[in-house]
């Protein structure tokens, strides 16, 4: 059903279901255009609900052939049903039984939620909302049932039937070319995390032995022919298993655990129950397909989905407010698993980066939101940046103010209290005020309200006394007088000219870290012999903004000399952001402070480019554009920043050019070297593509010829895809002939063409706009393939800020018309698309027209579908 202004859900509203559902019989009888799904549900009234409420039923789209009350029809005034809903009048006050009987469409389903088919696969998704479009249900995450699942299916066609839970029957239906499978899951769940599976497929198995003893078989279902691609995620799957045993204590607790790559998926990949299910892009990987970076997301992405087991599947979310419970817990726990697997420093550094790219800006825009929302009209447009990595760090802060012992224990006791059941925010706090004795109410205010907190920091010196002070002022934007000020723990250390300062002590500083909790405080350090340069927010201990006192040459001496890594990074960062800002503000304060920065990053370089490629590679690559606009923040000129990035760039590129040269040689493979996706061969291959990409902005015809000679000697797509990029900053023949290399070489690869697709709508020239619309025609471009729409027109909408931007409209109005052209077919993924317009407000006058022109073109289209509409309202709201 679609409704013109959607209704708006909000917590304040909860109160729990009237009925319960224990016990859920699915039979699924699959065909492509005509399958026929009956559920047999055993309902009971909740006690704890209201007596005598009728029962009402989700429905989406639904068609009801069937309906039975405890083996009768029920009388026609007693039920009313229709595509959206099922509600019975005068339900029995005691248990009984609903058999209800409905047709669907499998192949007619493009929004790709509930039962649909990906390339002949028969799929299901029904996070959030999915499951009422297989059947009537009480689909919310607080009724939890036991699922007993029935799938059968023309034999040739679907040879795989897979359910969750374990398997517990399976045979042929006599007289026909079907056969069936039956699936038991033991453990009650949220329908959000039913699924099932139907097709040809290849598999990859190894067995697993948790510490409990479980004989687990751990699978990795992929599209025929592409077995040896699985191998990486099926490593991953088995070091996410005995990692969560020791890092959280947490066993696997199903006989089967088994991962389905599909290839049209609108998220990442789903964490149902013992079935997680997959977008291709985050299994299959292999040296000539997967760069360095695929494969640090697909074990980021496995490890992720498997956590949840845990924390989403045995404590689930009471209701859909509560997602950051679920999420942000669970993005916390795979950092955690990266860094163990990788390096922290360059991790962490990966996950700053990230945040500041999404979430920052989505917190200063118009769909900012608190990381437990109080209300929504569509939860699919709540899977945000704040929901999954603000709220990560929450959870990080929360390991920081109490200790890691303090912490596990605290997880132990939430795991121990909730499990099987559906839980809040404030059941996850309860858990850590048992084991440590403190009240966290106050700490709670970080998922109340949206906005990046400030925190202003000055420092005054006294040689005389040997004190060193640090003030520290908290604010927030848009928040009232009434706000109470946050708990932000902040890492501090002091660094002198030589190197960390290890003597100087201050109350209320432990373990380095000072605790922030009232709107203005201050430590002082005694016995401080020289002028410090302060450390702060190491390992970036709060996401927050930080106003600093540092200067560059302060920052230099963090650069040299800082143990933390992150802050070194950070150093290089803000210096780099500092010279780019004066440029684009006009404020040239002449060439002095870049070129300080050059000699200093040659210096760095010298001393860790060999000892911590991963490390240097980070250092060497600047803030991006869109870090640059997050800084300026108003009246942005995003042709302006471009212009300040290429300057430095190329500035870097000459200074540090012969640097870069021999950096480039002394880090290349020996041939004949076997390709590793680990930390360390990744490491080297990011500083040598840093390298290029400097090199190139420097010196265009060099970087040509470098880029060419990457390409044609690559041995792996990291190498490849990196020349190819840097090629494609640089028109000309070249670059378009090593494109139609590349489209023909991976012809038959869609993850590699998406890759393709991607480079060239991140080209930052006038042509561009031309060159995406001609590829929106290229026969591998598809509307109903979700990875094709967001390499071609997402990529250009967030990583192509100049053309997205063009003064005369045609990025937004190119970006608009994808979003019309979807919203009838994939709702979700049209919404997704739509955010690019977020930080409309803060562009300069011109930009900010013609966006805002675009955004009400879209919000005036009849018909749209309330995803869309939730998004073009509350961006134009205000
Ligand atoms: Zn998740």
């Amino acid at each position: 059903m679609r409704t013109e202004t959607p209704p708006t859900v909000r917590l304040e509203d909860y109160r729990p279901s009237d009925h319960l559902i224990d016990r859920v019989e699915l039979d699924v009888r699959l065909d492509p255009h005509d399958t026929r799904v009956t559920a047999t549900l055993a309902l009971r009234p909740n006690p704890a609900g209201r007596a005598g409420a009728p029962l009402v039923l989700d429905g989406d789209d639904l068609t009801l052939l069937a309906l039975e009350l405890d083996g009768q029809a029920p009388a026609s005034d007693a039920v009313r049903a229709d595509a959206s809903g099922l509600t019975l009048h005068r339900p029995p006050q005691r248990p009984f039984t609903l058999r209800i009987e409905t047709r669907l469409d499998p192949t007619a389903n493009t929004r790709l939620m509930g039962l649909y088919r990906s390339n002949g696969v028969y799929c299901t998704q029904c996070e959030a909302d999915g499951f009422r479009r297989i059947t009537y249900f009480l689909d919310r995450p607080d009724v939890l049932s036991v699922y007993t699942t029935r799938i059968e299916a023309e034999r040739e066609a679907a040879p795989v039937l897979l359910g969750n839970g374990n398997p517990v029957e399976a045979g042929t239906v006599p007289g026909t070319d079907r056969h069936y499978a039956v699936w038991h899951d033991p453990l009650p769940k949220p329908a959000y995390l039913f699924a099932l599976v139907g097709g040809r497929l290849d598999r990859v198995a190894k067995p697993f032995t948790t510490m409990e003893g479980r004989a687990v078989e751990i699978a990795v279902y992929v599209e025929p022919g592409k077995a040896d691609r699985a191998a990486y995620a099926l490593d991953a799957v088995e070091r996410s298993m005995a990692w969560d045993e020791t890092a959280f204590g947490r066993a696997y607790d199903l006989d089967l655990f088994n991962v389905v790559a599909v290839s049209d998926f609108n998220m990442g990949a789903m964490e149902n129950k013992g079935l997680n299910i997959f977008n291709d892009k985050y299994v299959l990987a292999s040296p000539e397909t997967a760069t360095d970076g695929d494969y640090a997301a697909i074990e980021a992405i496995i490890a992720h989905e498997y956590f949840h087991n845990w924390s989403g599947n045995r404590v689930t979310c009471r209701d859909w407010f509560q997602l950051c419970l679920k999420e942000g817990l669970t993005v916390f726990r795979d950092q955690e698993f990266s860094s163990d697997m990788r390096s922290r420093a360059v991790h962490r550094i990966a996950e700053v980066r990230n945040l500041r790219a999404r979430q920052f800006p989505e917190d200063a825009g118009p769909l900012a939101h608190p990381v437990r929302p109080k209300q929504y009209a569509e939860i699919n447009n709540f899977y945000t940046a704040t929901v999954y990595e603000k709220g990560a760090e929450i959870v990080r802060m929360l390991r920081t103010l109490i200790g890691e012992t303090a912490f596990r224990a605290g997880m132990d006791r939430y795991f121990a209290d909730n499990d099987g059941t559906a839980a809040t925010v404030e059941d996850f706090l309860k858990a850590f005020e048992a084991v440590t004795g403190r009240d966290l109410s106050r700490f709670a205010e970080w998922y109340e309200r949206p906005g990046t907190p400030r925190v202003a920091v000055s420092s005054s010196y006294d040689p005389a006394a040997r004190t060193y002070r640090l003030a520290f002022r908290q604010t927030r934007p848009g928040a009232g007088a009434d706000a109470p000020p946050l708990v932000i723990p902040i890492g501090l250390g002091l660094v002198g000219p030589d190197g960390p300062l290890d003597s100087p002590h201050a109350e209320r500083v432990e373990d380095g870290v000072f605790v922030l909790e009232t709107a203005e405080d201050a430590v002082t350090f005694e016995n401080v012999a020289v002028e410090p340069v302060p450390s702060l927010f190491r390992a970036f201990s709060a996401p927050v903004r930080v106003e600093s006192p540092l200067d560059d040459a302060a920052r230099l001496t963090l650069l040299r000399h800082d143990p933390d890594s992150f802050n070194r990074w950070e150093a290089a960062q803000r210096i780099a952001l500092g010279l780019m800002t004066a440029q684009v503000r006009g404020e040239t304060a002449g060439n002095a402070g870049a070129d300080d920065f050059v000699v200093a990053l040659g210096a760095f370089l010298d001393a860790e480019a060999l000892r911590d490629p991963a490390f240097a590679a980070q250092v060497l690559a600047l803030p991006s554009e869109g870090d640059l606009a997050d800084e300026i923040g108003t009246e942005i000129d995003p042709d302006a920043i471009f212009a300040a990035r290429r300057d430095l760039r190329r500035r870097l590129g000459t200074g540090l050019r012969e640097r870069l040269l021999s950096l480039r040689e002394a880090l290349a493979e020996p041939e004949g070297t076997p390709f590793s996706p680990d930390a360390a061969a990744a490491g080297r291959r990011a500083l040598r593509n840093a390298a290029l990409d400097l090199i190139a902005a420097a010196d265009p015809e060099a970087g040509s010829a470098l880029a060419q000679a990457q390409i044609a000697q690559a041995t792996n797509m990291t190498d490849r895809l990196a020349g190819l990029a840097a090629l494609a900053l640089l028109p000309g023949e070249a670059r378009e002939a090593a494109l139609s290399a590349f489209a023909e070489r991976y012809a038959n690869e869609p993850l590699v063409l998406d890759k393709w697709f991607a480079i060239q709508a991140m080209i930052p020239e006038d042509g561009t706009v031309a060159r995406i619309r001609r590829l929106q025609g290229h026969p591998a471009f598809a509307n109903t393939n979700p990875n094709r729409v967001r390499s071609l027109v997402g990529s250009f909408s967030l990583a192509n800020p100049t053309q997205f931007n063009r003064a005369d409209g045609a990025g937004y109005a190119l970006v608009a018309e994808t979003v019309l052209a979807l919203d009838g077919t994939n709702p979700q993924v049209a919404a997704r698309l739509m955010t690019a317009f977020g930080p409309w407000r803060r562009l300069e006058p011109v930009r900010r027209a013609a966006a805002e022109t675009a955004l009400r073109r879209i919000a005036a289209t009849p018909g749209l579908s309330r995803d869309v509409t939730d998004i073009g309202t509350r961006s134009l709201a205000g």
